[in-house]
């Protein structure tokens, strides 16, 4: 038996297929769907991030990312607006009907985040704070766990199993890239760790191509290497005006770009018979 006993396909028959309900339907993730996942790194202003929400429901996003704590590398960065973003999101959710996606930093925000946010992003800084992942196993809510950057796979995959041992089943793997020798990326997505984690575990992968290259022209290039290589779907990082980004604007998107990808995903995932 694998020591990740939860996570691993041995135990399942079939793959997990996580549903979140929102007021205008259902979205899927996992085996079978494809999804996309777009927005800013970090939600700035509520004019930008409604107008951006619009555009990006229009262009085909399942549903919206925007980070309101950002683990940045230094502290005198931009760190998000904090709990003052919520409101934001809320009304993004409200005005489009999509699901949000956030990263949580601290269990202390789980209170506050619980009702608001449709799936709880743990980041990769944070995949071994396992004081975090006891806390969200014991929650009824979706978590995307983002592979750590210096973790293995088995590492990866026992994260997941302190979420799922807790007894919260709904758990979404996503690869973000790992720290290599390379320093032309960012960092170095492992297209052949996306292959390997689908046959292992039963749970739905995705894969974010914006902090795995660093750079925006590798972004959709990337992420179609990931929906062919058997990812369940993508998470993009997309601003207005990347110029301006108060975060990760050299691997953002603009909206002209985004709507290529979105486009040329969809094409990938119908021909690989994925639901759209
Ligand atoms: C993010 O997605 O906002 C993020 C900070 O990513 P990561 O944890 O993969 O660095
Ligand atoms: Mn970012």
């Amino acid at each position: 038996m694998k020591p990740y006993k939860l996570a691993a396909k041995e135990d399942k028959k079939h793959n997990t297929i996580i549903s979140i309900s929102t007021d205008t339907g259902k979205v899927m993730i996992g085996q079978g769907y494809h999804v996309l996942i777009a927005g800013p790194c970090a939600v700035e202003s509520a004019d930008d991030f409604l107008q951006l929400a619009l555009f990006l429901k229009e262009e085909g996003a399942h549903i919206l990312r925007g980070g309101l704590f950002k683990p940045r590398t230094s502290p005198y960065s931009f760190r998000g607006l904090g709990m003052e973003g919520l409101d934001i999101m809320l009304e993004a959710r409200r005005i489009t009907g999509l699901p949000i996606i956030s990263e949580i930093m601290d269990y202390r925000d789980i209170e506050l985040m619980y009702d608001a946010i449709d799936i709880l992003q743990v980041g990769s800084r944070n995949m071994q704070n396992y004081s975090l992942l006891d806390e969200l196993g014991k929650l009824k809510k979706p978590v995307l766990l983002k592979r750590g950057f210096s973790a293995t796979i088995e590492e990866w995959l026992l994260a997941a199993e302190y979420i799922l041992d807790g007894g919260n089943n709904e758990v979404i793997l996503c690869e973000r890239g790992i720290r290599t020798f390379e320093t032309y990326t960012r960092n170095t997505v492992d297209i052949g760790g996306v292959a390997l984690v689908k046959h292992l575990s039963h749970l739905p992968v995705l894969v974010d191509p914006s902090h795995g290259t660093g750079r925006w022209e590798l972004v959709t290039p990337v992420a179609k290497a990931a929906i062919a290589a058997g990812a369940d779907g993508v998470m993009v990082e997309v601003h207005q005006e990347p110029d301006k980004a108060l975060s990760d604007g050299r691997q953002s998107l603009n909206k002209d770009n985004f709507k290529l990808l979105s486009r040329s995903l969809r094409e990938l995932a119908l021909l690989e018979n994925r639901i759209v």
